[in-house]
């Protein structure tokens, strides 16, 4: 299959007859993929209702048939069509968070997607992203668009339509190039079906923020009990992983220093993730530095992009700092723990 490739300047107002959307909505609406920016990762789209379109997302992914997708709207009158009932708690973060890197899982009405968006659930997880091409590719298509992120299952997401067209070319109908992504890691995931609101996946909206607006929230134990199968099917699975193996580091730059000579001695290529606060501390075969260790949104930013430089790389072994689980710290160390896979060096 030949992908076609649309550029868009995403700073510039968006024309709504602009002939890169249209055609990449033509495609959405002929039932075929098209991936695009939005403000967290680059997404991969189809049509939510149509079983064989969205059929085409796990095959050109190589996507696990029971790992729900996400499905995104342009507009809150989508939602009725949708979903069968808005708890007020949800309502309330939709006004505050949406357009906005939050999705939330909610009670889905029968029939009306296509069971393979839901993986056979009766809730369906929703957001509304905040990024002029995705809304527009979205309200010119006219449907709810399921799209999981870009890339091929188990390697970190897109954030440039590089990464897309690296995984996905030749597999996939079209990518829509609108610059890197601003966020850079994966929307949150919260649950809205209980009496109380669950994470079930950290990301770019922070719990702190959250709790501001809804209260005290709960925290899936999947996610942090290492013999708990996690409540969202995703969670379960190894991800963004380069292809060398990946240990975090805990203890300082002396400690990751040492461990480096160690595995040095053992004849190996070795690769550092660091910050632009410690970059001059290390020596390594590849020192790559991922933001800046006291703005945590600048490491969010980058990090899918640092791991997939340790592959261009050719470096045997990776070993990257540790950061703090505040803020959207919390998502950071999350996408790091499984791209790791759970490797952590105390
Ligand atoms: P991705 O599309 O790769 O960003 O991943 C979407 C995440 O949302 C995965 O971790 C899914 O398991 C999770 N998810 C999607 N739908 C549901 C749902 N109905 N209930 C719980 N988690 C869900
Ligand atoms: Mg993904």
């Amino acid at each position: 299959m030949k992908t076609r490739r649309w550029f868009v300047d995403s700073s510039a107002e968006l024309s709504t007859n602009n002939p890169q959307i249209t055609q990449a909505a033509e495609l959405l609406q002929q039932n075929e993929v098209v991936a695009f920016p939005t403000e967290t990762v680059y997404g991969l789209g189809a049509n939510a209702e149509n079983t064989e379109a969205v059929a085409k997302i796990y095959e050109a992914k190589g996507r696990p048939s029971d790992n729900p997708l996400i499905v995104h709207i342009s507009d809150i009158g989508q939602l009725d069509r949708i979903i069968s009932y808005i708890p007020e708690t949800a309502e309330k973060l939709m006004r505050e968070f949406w357009p906005g890197a939050l999705t939330l899982v909610l009670p889905c009405k029968p029939g009306m997607l296509s069971p393979r968006v839901t993986a056979g659930l009766s809730t369906v997880a929703i957001r509304m992203p905040d990024h002029p091409v995705a809304l527009s590719v979205i309200r010119s298509a006219g449907l709810p668009i399921a799209a999981p992120s870009a890339n091929l299952s188990g390697k970190p997401s897109p954030t440039k339509a590089e990464h897309v067209a690296h995984d996905l070319n030749g597999r996939i109908a079209g990518i829509v190039d609108g610059g890197p992504t601003g966020i850079g890691v994966e929307s949150t995931v919260l649950s809205c079906t209980g009496e109380q609101p669950v994470l079930l996946r950290p990301g770019g909206v922070t719990k702190e923020q959250i709790e501001a607006i809804a209260g005290p929230i709960l925290v899936d134990k999947g996610l942090t009990e290492d013999d708990e199968i996690p409540i969202s099917p995703g969670m379960k699975y190894t991800h963004y992983a380069p292809s060398a193996p990946l240990a975090i580091a805990e203890g300082g730059a002396a400690r990751i220093q040492e461990l480096a000579d160690g595995y040095k001695r053992q004849g190996k290529r070795i690769g550092i993730l660091t910050t632009e606060e410690n970059a001059g501390l290390y020596h390594a075969d590849f020192i790559k530095v991922c933001g800046k260790r006291a703005d945590l949104e600048t490491v969010a930013s980058s990090l899918y992009d640092a791991l997939r430089s340790f592959d261009e790389a050719e470096v045997d072994m990776i070993i990257s700092e540790s950061f703090p689980d505040t803020g959207v710290g919390l998502a950071v160390m999350n996408r790091l723990m499984k791209a790791a896979g759970g490797t952590v060096i105390r």
